[in-house]
């Protein structure tokens, strides 16, 4: 038979499967001798057999439940129902790993009419037994029934009003008593039946609430942010209540044993004389802090601070402790690894090595990577933020924290930039034309898109905030202004964004730039001791690659040279290129763009010191570098002695019903050789220079996009090679340069081994790769997954998360494919999940050589590569 429940006693601190977090260490801590009021937990595999049945706690669950209230009842000589001598309890969430205030908890269940009246007698205090009574009431109708708390706080008003009160606290226990009446009518008014008297019921009734609470919209949505499976399941942890509001001999508080802003090493934290838990978190009362317990009650002080030394040491970690003090007695509630900022983590880790309680190896796992880019970016002021409402919030695209004036056009962005005002870029979706307004701007909203849509993908590489997909915004064109969440902003009035959690705010909030603390080199300089994976970065300009290489990035895994061709005059000749009408014309305006590329190869080059260096030969639809608005197309015409109409024709010709499976990435070379000649050039002519002048080792790797089959790979390749060799050979320069492709359409990975036997190396690009294979457009996915999410058809976005089980297994295979035929082939990444931890990790174990990730997000993928390797050593 299955057991479901532990007691305390019977559990321990590795259990953390089985009894959840705040389980294992409540037995951890009983076992350890430690003051806990006892109690038992419910197992997650409980919670998973409640969704199996259909949402329902078997027969056989039930009564094991109400087996073990029995000891429960003889551990603590208190009986549940028991007038005289009651026993309550909390029933409290608590998952596998800490998601905090994403579920439910319920307080002092075992009240009803009578219970009151013994509580009151035993405790000397009438008021404060009506008070949790009706306390209960509102929780467990919240909780378990789903009547609003709200509700009941419209009741609580009422009260007050007719007394002519304001606080909770000048409410007698009449009024008390009153109010649980008036509680229990409205109950029974809106739900058809009385409150449950019978505190069997009411625990079961709570229990069920937790389990239910595994799926609501927080929990899914904390899950999906930090990588936690929906097949987990919460336990629940049933514990006897201890009251810190019996008298000035009590006490309720909470305390880290590091300040988890900084880090730095003493007790911190809070506490209240006289109250319950939830007093200091409703702020009726202002919290002390906790040195003063010291002076208060030194004795238990005394006892509190050897009991957060003694479970620091015990768990190496620093700890987050809730404790209550009944009668001058101390009780621990809980213990748990604290929540810290980033940079304390980094401190406490770096600690915790010298203090020779952990090894560099835990330090590094102990770290989440997503962390680190709290430090690479803006951040909001801490007391400005929290004064702050949201309006709504979107996807979270790129992170940091942005302020600025609104701007609803590249060109506004431009001339709003100039006058020195930060800039927030509003856009129903962006495009690459609009490269230059997001460059000068502080942060991105768009109306549409994804996490890998243009300008998602563009906003990472920048660093610049983004929040993307807020389809509840309505631009209006007409009045030059937005309306979200029924407030309405003109351009040039200042809005918050922040791109961490997704966050809008239509209000001005003062950014801080982030510092980053010696103790961040400390810790990175350990994950490349540890690490086997190369981290390279996706950069398109000089200045993204110098970025990504102070961050420690070891060469360039893609440079999307598209986005090289968007400013000033490179538009202008890249537009004459495409709409030229014979390839004499097209090779003139490619003529006049070699130059340009090649500057920009060498200043790449020489940012990656003689690292490798992966160009991408012109992949996106040519549409995408045609003028939109009447003003573009008139210029365009008149510099190229066209007319309007033949601009449109050319427009209208280059369009194209399904883009991103159009004419695009080495389809454009087999129709117009002399793009990829030229770019061929651009990358050797560039080599040759960087050698000549500097004497640096300089590697390129060419890398041709979205191939599918082996004669396309041949056909480009030969271009290629026939270009590059004949510079080599005028130029009189050793220079050795790599051929490779993308891995990017389905079937390129399905033919790998094909492949391998024209291709040096392999990049998977898992953006494209992941659109192809669930046939999910990359930029339109955004606005239907989160129906995904809610309907828990999908628990994570696949642009953010490799889908391991299907897009994985095409990489997979494809590696062991190009392996059979080419042994030596140089296998990477450059897909968005290049910068995923979890992802990460799945390259480190099927043998990838590198991952490449935008320049903000190195420091992560090398943590991540580090705690790959020690999980996975390879
Ligand atoms: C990809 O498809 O994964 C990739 C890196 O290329 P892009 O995002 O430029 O299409
Ligand atoms: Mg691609």
């Amino acid at each position: 038979m299955v057991k479901y429940v532990y007691l305390f006693s019977e559990g321990n601190g590795s259990m953390k499967e089985l009894l959840g977090g705040k389980g294992a260490n409540l037995a951890e801590m009983t076992n350890l001798g430690m003051p806990v009021p006892q109690g038992f937990t419910i197992t997650t595999e409980a919670c998973t057999k409640y969704y199996e049945d259909g949402e329902k706690i078997s027969s056989e669950i039930e009564e094991e439940i109400y087996e073990y209230l029995k000891k429960m009842e003889a551990i603590t000589g208190k009986n549940f129902g028991d007038v005289n001598n009651p026993l309550l309890v909390s029933v409290r969430s608590g998952a596998r790993a800490s998601m905090p205030g994403m579920m439910d908890t319920i307080l002092n269940l075992g009240l009803n009419d009578e219970v009151v009246v013994g509580l009151a007698n035993l405790t000397n205090n009438e008021r404060f037994a009506y008070d949790s009574y009706r306390r209960f009431i509102q929780m467990y109708s919240d909780v378990v029934m789903e009547l609003p708390k709200k509700r009941f706080e419209v009741i609580i008003d009422e009260i007050k009003e007719k007394k002519g009160v304001k606080l909770d606290t000048e409410l007698d226990t009449d009024d008390l008593r009153e109010m649980v009446k008036i509680f229990k009518a409205f109950y029974k008014q809106e739900l058809g039946s009385e409150f449950p008297t019978d505190p069997r019921e009411q625990l079961m009734g709570a229990v069920r609430a937790v389990f239910r609470s595994w799926n609501n919209e927080r929990a899914i949505y904390y899950r999906r942010m930090n990588d936690i499976p929906a097949s987990w399941g919460t336990a629940v942890n049933v514990q006897a209540m201890v009251f810190g509001n019996m008298g000035d001999d009590s006490g309720t508080g909470v305390a880290f044993t590091r300040d988890p802003a900084t880090g730095n090493k003493n007790l911190y934290g809070e506490f209240l004389m006289n109250a319950q838990g939830e007093d200091v978190v409703a702020g009726v009362r202002t919290p002390q802090p906790i040195a003063q317990l010291k002076e208060t009650m030194p004795a238990i002080y005394e006892q509190f601070a050897n009991i957060a030394n003694s479970l620091e040491k015990h768990y190496r970690d620093m700890q987050d402790m809730e404790f209550t003090i009944e009668k001058g007695k101390l009780y621990m509630l809980q213990t748990r690894n604290g929540k810290r900022t980033a940079a304390a983590a980094l401190k406490v880790a770096c600690d915790l090595v010298d203090e020779g309680m952990i090894t560099k190896e835990q330090a590094l796992i102990m770290v989440d990577p997503k962390q680190l880019d709290a430090l690479l970016h803006p951040q909001f002021d801490a007391a400005a933020i929290k004064a702050a409402t949201p309006a709504g919030s979107a996807l979270p695209a790129s992170p940091g924290a942005a302020c600025g004036r609104v701007a609803f056009t590249a060109q506004e962005a431009i001339e709003v930039s100039k006058t020195g005002e930060p800039v927030i870029l509003v856009r129903l979706e962006t495009s690459p034309e609009d490269i230059e307004g997001m460059h000068v701007s502080q942060g991105i909203l768009t109306v549409r898109g994804g996490m890998t849509s243009h300008a998602a993908v563009v906003a990472r590489g920048m660093g610049t905030c983004c929040v993307s997909g807020c389809g509840e915004i309505s631009i209006n064109d007409a009045d030059h202004s937005f309306t979200l969440a029924g407030k309405t902003v003109k351009g040039g009035e200042f809005i918050s964004l922040d791109g961490s959690t997704g966050k809008i705010y239509l209000e001005k909030i003062p950014t801080v730039e982030a510092t980053i603390s010696g103790y961040f080199g400390r810790f990175m300089g350990w994950t490349d001791e540890v690490r086997s994976l190369v981290v390279r970065t996706n950069a398109d300009t000089p200045n993204d690659a110098k970025q990504a290489f102070g961050f420690g990035a070891q060469g360039i895994g893609l440079c999307r040279t598209e986005h090289m061709f968007f400013e000033g005059e490179r538009i202008a000749a890249m537009r004459e290129m495409i709409v030229s009408k014979t390839v004499d014309q097209r090779i003139s305006a490619l003529k006049k763009l070699l130059p340009m590329q090649q500057g920009d190869f060498e200043a790449l080059y020489e940012a990656m010191e003689g690292n490798p260096v992966t160009i991408r030969l012109l992949d996106p639809p040519l549409h995408e570098f045609l003028p939109t608005d009447e003003e573009d197309i008139k210029a365009l015409a008149a510099e190229m002695n066209l007319t309007v109409a033949d601009i449109k024709a050319v427009i209208t010709e280059l369009h194209e019903f399904n883009p991103m499976m159009g004419h695009r990435g080495c389809r454009l070379a087999v129709s117009y050789p002399e793009i990829a000649q030229m770019q061929a050039t651009a990358i050797i002519q560039a080599a040759i220079a960087v050698i000549k002048r500097t004497g640096m080792s300089v590697v390129p790797e060419i890398m041709i996009p979205l191939i599918g089959d082996i004669n396309e790979l041949k056909y480009v390749k030969n271009i290629i090679t026939s270009t590059a060799d004949e510079i080599i050979a005028k130029s009189g320069v050793e220079l050795a340069y790599h051929v490779g492709t993308m891995i990017e359409i389905p079937r390129a990975a399905i033919i790998a081994d094909e492949i391998a036997k024209e291709a040096e190396f392999f990049s998977f690009g898992t953006n494209d790769l992941t659109q192809m294979t669930f046939g999910f457009s990359r930029d339109d996915a955004g606005k239907f997954l989160d129906d995904y999410y809610s309907k828990k058809i999908f628990e994570s976005d696949p642009f953010a998360k490799l889908d391991q089980n299907g897009v994985g297994k095409l990489v997979e295979m494809a590696v062991k494919l190009g392996r059979s035929t080419r042994p030596d082939i140089k296998l990477g990444i450059c897909g968005e999940h290049g910068g995923d931890p979890s992802s990460v990790e799945f390259c480190h174990r099927i043998g990838l050589s590198y991952v490449s990730c935008s320049p903000f997000r190195v420091p992560i993928a090398r943590l991540a590569a580090a705690q790959a390797q020690i999980k996975f050593p390879r």
